[in-house]
């Protein structure tokens, strides 16, 4: 099993290295960084001025990968899914696909002053957490536990980058 990282449009080498050292950390497997896509137009929604989600993942399924591979797509463009103001990420957990985005997950993005260090744990929580839906775990009612479901920043920070004690015994690896 593999977890390959997939930028979708331009995102920094450096947040691209630490997303895949932590990644890796928390889930000793190798993970590996794709070359980068383009994010498709055809997933622009002018009206809101955001992407849909679920084409960004239908275009990381077309790169195919083992059966057992993870494929994670990285963001900077805003992602909403249908029913929702906004998405900070999402997966198909038949295809082991999911993306994240970066957008909501910087300072900048509500006028505050930019924090990398802040952005790159935010962004480690979300792959963490959309990955864990495609080892097989549902949303976790401990709000401490990393598949707690974020309804907002405040409840992405609150929670810690791990699984808790019911949730990573029952990780499929
Ligand atoms: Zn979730
Ligand atoms: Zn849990």
């Amino acid at each position: 099993m593999r977890i390959n990282l997939v930028p979708l449009g331009d995102i920094a080498q450096d947040i691209m290295g630490q997303l895949k050292t932590r990644t890796s950390h928390i889930f000793g497997c190798p993970v590996n960084i794709e070359s980068a896509i383009a994010v498709p137009e055809h997933a622009y929604n002018a009206e809101r001025n955001q992407y849909l989600a679920t084409d960004l993942i239908s275009l990381l399924d077309k790169k195919g990968g083992g059966d057992d591979d993870r494929v994670i797509g990285i963001t900077e463009v805003d992602l909403y899914a249908p029913r929702f103001s906004f998405v900070f990420g999402q997966a198909n957990i038949l295809s082991h696909t999911t993306v994240i985005s970066l957008c909501r997950l910087r300072q900048e993005y509500y006028g505050l002053p930019r924090d990398e260090a802040l952005c790159l744990e935010r962004a480690t929580k979300e792959i963490v957490h959309e990955l864990g839906h495609t080892f097989g775990l549902g949303h976790c009612p401990n709000s401490r536990c990393i598949m707690h479901f974020s309804n907002s920043l405040a409840d992405t920070d609150y929670k810690k980058a791990i699984f808790c004690a019911k949730c990573q015994p029952r990780l499929q690896l």
